[in-house]
């Protein structure tokens, strides 16, 4: 260091870095889902440093991580165990694929996922995250059915406003259309079917003389999975691979499914072999109390799709290493 670095005070020298990155991310970082004007115009918060549901950034400021880094870090941040195990496999191993090998990381966390998951799932095909997830959960349901000898089951249903991803299979599955826009046209076969936000109930078409209270819900949640049934039906069941839906359907407001309303869905998918898949890139690991949220509301279905919360940050959700 120079004697005239060292005369400069320290938050003088921060205050540099601060501008440098600044600098670096206004020229360079192609941020997710933001407007790159207000970056460009106002600069952006510089997150440097977690601790449980705490962030810092570079100013010092702090914030409550209400979102868990967009419900990812559900073991919290800063957890040093963690971090020393992703720091030794590192050192083992860095990377491995599974393919024709394994590795002990990858054998001992799809058993460990095997035994947590409900019912009789127990097979784990590991991606790099949840639009990936998705993505292939859409390719598997085609193939699988290609494999019972049904080829021209293929299309997918899934609920308006629920997000499922943004790779081009995952896009059709998406139900925000002011996200696919740009890309269309995207992959063929996603069809939409409405969403469950019983407080929007009345324009989405539900008619009820019931009062207001539970078995309105009820009724509501019933007649939101109908419309599964007929768009199944308005498709032919010949065509319908499999309906996607997330427990708790989070785009929009976080919306709990109504009561019944997965317990129909199901009775529906095996009426007409459509495959139910349960998009947990979101509901998994805890955050709505067990494992897998499929058991929270009682229906087991065919796949389950998974990320984030899986690792909680910690290190890339493929354990391809
Ligand atoms: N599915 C659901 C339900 C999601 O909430 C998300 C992302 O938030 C995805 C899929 C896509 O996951 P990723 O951002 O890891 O690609």
């Amino acid at each position: 260091m120079t004697i005239t670095e060292q005369a400069v005070p320290a938050d003088s020298t921060a205050s540099s870095a601060e501008q440098d990155l600044q600098q670096k991310a206004k020229d360079h970082l192609w941020m997710h889902f933001s407007r790159q004007s207000v970056l460009e115009e106002h600069g952006v918060p510089v997150i440097v440093r977690g601790e449980g549901h705490t962030i810092w950034d570079s100013k010092g400021k702090s914030y409550l991580d209400g979102l868990s880094g967009l419900f990812v870090v559900n073991a919290g941040h800063g957890r040093r165990r963690l971090a020393e195990v992703a720091a030794k496999q590192a050192e083992q191993l860095a990377f491995f694929p599974i393919w024709s090998y394994a590795h002990p990381s990858a054998i001992e966390l799809a058993d460990k996922l095997a035994d947590l998951a409900p019912g009789d799932l127990n097979r784990v095909f590991f991606s790099t995250g949840g639009g990936e997830a998705v993505e292939t959960a859409f390719k598997l349901a085609k193939y699988y059915w290609k494999l019972q000898g049904r080829p021209t089951k293929h299309k997918v249903i899934s609920r308006a406003v629920a997000y499922h991803g943004t790779p081009q299979g995952a896009l059709a599955i998406t139900g925000i259309p002011a996200m696919k826009e740009m890309f269309e046209p995207v992959t063929p076969g996603g069809f939409r079917v409405p969403n469950t936000n019983y407080y929007r109930s009345a324009e989405l078409g539900f008619v009820s003389s019931t009062q207001e209270g539970p078995e309105r819900e009820r009724e509501f949640g019933l007649w939101a999975a109908n419309r599964i049934e007929e768009m199944i039906l308005f498709e032919g069941p010949e065509t319908v691979a499999a309906v996607f839906l997330e427990p708790v359907q989070n785009s929009g407001g976080c919306f709990p499914p109504p009561a019944g309303y997965f317990q129909r869905v199901r009775e529906i998918c095996d009426k007409y072999d459509v495959l139910l898949v349960s998009d947990e890139v979101i509901c998994a690991f805890g955050r709505i109390g067990n494992w897998f949220a499929c058991d929270t509301y009682g229906y087991l279905p065919d796949m389950i799709t998974c990320a984030k919360a899986m690792t909680s940050g910690y290190s890339p959700s493929a354990p391809r290493s």
